[in-house]
């Protein structure tokens, strides 16, 4: 099938060309797979989708990649350049749209019927520059004539207080591995406007809602409008989402009063919380008594909880809402008077004693599955930050942890694993992800290992070579990449790593040579007013510099800041690096997904015992994996007695104190801006929230070992191969098969 458009496809002269026509093609070939099909479907709401890319996954998915890039290849032309031309979505921020973007893979995959629904934004995240060591926030705008959107004739009116917009819904197929199609469903208004958007390329009028709604993914919320806008796109996409849920249930035979059989709601953190007092609403319209619409709702809606950073979980003042949906406010106010006539505890209100509205409140207590996403994260959620609620619904909690699609983050980015791996064990673990256990029969195999070391070395000088043309930054394939990529949060640590380079620098110039020269890789965007994890960027830019220009130190460390970080970046720099940095102060990181991707890709762990890397430490033992820092318990006993000091740590360690020092020394005052770094380094010896100071030298010690460790080839070889053997957990396949299995039930 096929082949006749392919050879003539790959036979045109122009990348573009070639581009435009398979994306053609491949839609196409979506449409042939058909829907599909169930009376019952999950609806994924998510205010993320961080999809990459989609080309090279849907061909791979649709079975011909190998068939076109053979033809390609046939007329000189690689895979590689023509997927140059794709413009990536911008339509996530981190792991939480990357996570809903594996999830569809797999939830079409196992052939489940399931719809992830979302925005459109036009511009999406901003895009990251660097000038003079400091991030600079760009338009990132990715929508062009052809793409992977389809407009459809799909729309529904949603209703603010004072104006009423009329939605487009657009779609993007998904189509599983091996199997039929889903969709992506994303809305849209017609009147957005991207012209409103200044030359500085991220302010706009933040009333204007018709033109500005669907503009950007997280405008900058600094000031009161911008908050309200976040209200605005929260309730279009739950809206959306609803009167679509409704439409298609009841054309499937639904009575509305059976609508649990036809629908699962799927909330994605909070963001699309107000879909259960929109759903009401819909059904009250729809004249079903309050008590039925309320029950209803609650067997539809499952929330998933990503994080246990108080900040991050939304409450809003109630007069915002009362602005934005005042038609919404009567069903909230009810919602949360029947909550506080059955549990009195103040700690469970949906609105608290300042009139906030706590979304997750709602979620808990009108949906009927609560879920962590790592087994360490859930029994947080349970044991203290949401055990008031663990008390009252002991049977609503459960965990599913994070998984990430082997299509993407093997098949497709490592094409020379991947196939090594089927060479060894077959097909098998395509689909079935426990099936890489097998490679664990030839951990004692010097071909085998020395394979393996092939081609993470291919990969490195991949890696280099795409660095030197995009970046025109020179590294060197033979050195150790030890890679920090994710976004950039305080908890995260990058200025724990950047302390170590301060270490490392200080060493070499002492006369203490790495026997391996180091590449430190960073990417990593921060949010455009969080001014800390800007100053780290700052840091360690300015660190790449004079690191760069000392001809003492240079041959044996280079520190690289990759720019704009995002998933095409990740599935270039993932495969080549030897040491995934997983460095968050333990309790803090949910999960991460990132710790995943580099497990598969046989780079080896470097970590805290904290998110999934307590469950990968599980798997691949102490002997392959880099374990410091303090416990999760220890960590929250220190919050909860509030007794971490940092200036404690400062003051009574010199070897610490040199360290941070260096952030305000001569040098780098030589190279930075200095009120930037003394208020990075003011922040560290004083707040240190995240307690950097607390863990610094059990992790310089460890990271020393491992890097020691990696002389002796053969036995790095084995940790790898472990790491890829044991990796199968970690498919999202088996997190989506327990998401089906617990709480679905499709
Ligand atoms: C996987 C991924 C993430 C999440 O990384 P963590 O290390 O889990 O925080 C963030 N951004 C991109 C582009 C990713 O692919």
């Amino acid at each position: 099938m096929y082949e006749k458009e392919i050879e003539a496809i790959a036979s045109k002269s122009s990348n573009e060309e070639i581009y435009l026509e398979l994306l053609k093609l491949t839609k196409e070939m979506m449409q042939q797979k058909g829907r599909i099909q169930g009376k019952k479907k999950v609806y994924y709401i998510s205010a993320e989708f961080l999809i990459g890319k989609l080309l090279s996954n849907n061909l791979i998915n649709l079975g011909v990649y190998d068939q076109v890039a053979e033809a390609l290849q046939k007329h000189g032309k690689s895979m590689a350049e023509i997927e140059e031309m794709e413009m990536e979505p911008s339509l996530g921020n981190g792991g939480l749209g990357r996570l809903a973007a594996c999830f569809l893979d797999s939830i079409a995959t196992l052939g489940l019927p399931g719809d992830g629904v979302g925005l459109n934004y036009h511009l999406g995240l901003f895009k990251q520059e660097f000038e003079q060591n400091l991030q600079k926030e760009k338009q990132n705008p990715w929508i062009t004539d052809q793409s992977w959107l389809r407009r459809t004739d799909v729309s529904y009116p949603v209703i603010f207080g004072g104006i009423t917009v009329q939605s487009t819904m657009y779609e993007i197929d998904v189509t599983g591995y091996d199997n039929q199609c889903n969709t992506l469903k994303l809305f849209d208004l017609d009147t957005v406007d991207e012209s409103i958007v200044d030359d500085n390329g991220i302010s706009f009028n933040k009333e204007d809602i018709r033109r500005n709604l669907t503009l950007f993914l997280y405008p900058d919320d600094s000031d009161y409008q911008g908050q309200v806008l976040r209200i605005y796109q929260q309730y279009f996409m739950v809206s959306n989402a609803a009167q679509l849920i409704l439409d298609e249930a009841v054309a499937k035979g639904s009575n509305l009063h059976d609508l649990p059989d036809y629908a699962v709601i799927q909330i994605n953190d909070t963001h699309p919380t107000m879909v259960i007092p929109e759903m009401i609403r819909l059904l009250l319209q729809r004249d079903i008594a309050i008590d039925e619409a309320i029950e209803i709702v609650s067997k539809m809606c499952a929330y998933t909880n990503h994080t246990i950073l108080a900040e991050a979980l939304e409450t809003w003042p109630i007069w915002y809402l009362e602005r934005v949906v005042p038609q919404l406010i009567p069903v909230i106010k009810m919602l949360d008077v029947k909550a506080k006539e059955k549990y009195s505890d103040e700690r469970v209100a949906i609105i608290d004693k300042e009139n906030r509205v706590h979304m997750a409140h709602i979620d808990i207590h009108y949906g009927y599955s609560v879920n962590g996403v790592a087994a360490l994260h859930t029994e947080i959620l349970e044991k203290s930050e949401l055990k008031p609620f663990k008390d009252i619904y002991p049977n609503k909690f459960n965990n599913k942890t994070n998984g990430i699609t082997f299509r993407r983050w093997l098949l497709h980015c490592n094409h020379q694993l991947s196939s090594f791996i089927s060479s060894k064990i077959g097909d098998d673990f395509k689909k079935n992800a426990d099936a890489l256990e097998k490679l664990l029969q030839f951990a004692g195999d010097q071909t085998t290992l020395d394979t393996l070391l092939d081609i993470k070395h291919q990969k490195k000088v991949e890696f280099k070579d795409y660095l030197a043309k995009k970046e025109g930054i020179v590294i060197d394939a033979d050195s150790i990449f030890d890679v920090q990529v994710k976004r950039l949060h305080e908890y995260k640590r990058q200025q724990m790593n950047a302390l170590y380079i301060i270490y490392k620098y200080l060493d070499i110039k002492a006369g203490n040579k790495p026997k391996t020269p180091i590449t430190m890789i960073f990417g990593a965007k921060a949010a455009p007013a969080y001014t800390i994890a800007k100053d780290i960027i700052h840091l360690i830019l300015c660190l790449s510099e004079l690191i760069a220009k000392d001809p003492e130190v240079s041959p044996y460390l280079k520190v690289v800041m990759l720019e704009n970080y995002n998933v095409t970046y990740a599935e270039k720099v993932i495969p080549a690096a030897d040491i995934s940095e997983q460095i968050s102060l333990a309790s803090k990181e949910a999960s991460g997904t990132g710790n995943m991707k580099f497990m598969l890709n046989g780079a080896v762990t470097l970590g805290t015992e904290d998110g999934a890397n307590v469950e990968i430490h599980q798997f691949v033992g102490d002997e392959n994996i880099y374990i410091f820092g303090e416990s999760s318990e220890n960590v929250i006993e220190l919050y909860d007695k509030a007794s971490y000091r940092s200036e404690k740590f400062y003051d009574d360690d010199p070897e610490i104190a040199k360290l941070v020092d260096f952030i305000i020394s001569k040098e780098l005052f030589a190279i930075g801006n200095k009120k930037s770094l003394i208020r990075l380094y003011m922040e560290i010896v004083t707040k240190d929230w995240f307690m950097t100071l607390l863990d610094l030298k059990d992790y310089i010690r460890v990271k020393e070992q491992a890097l020691e460790d990696y002389e002796d080839r053969k036995a790095w070889a084995e940790k790898m191969l472990v790491n890829i053997a044991k990796a199968g957990f970690f498919s999202s396949d088996r997190t989506i098969a327990q998401y089906n299995e617990d709480i679905w039930k499709l």
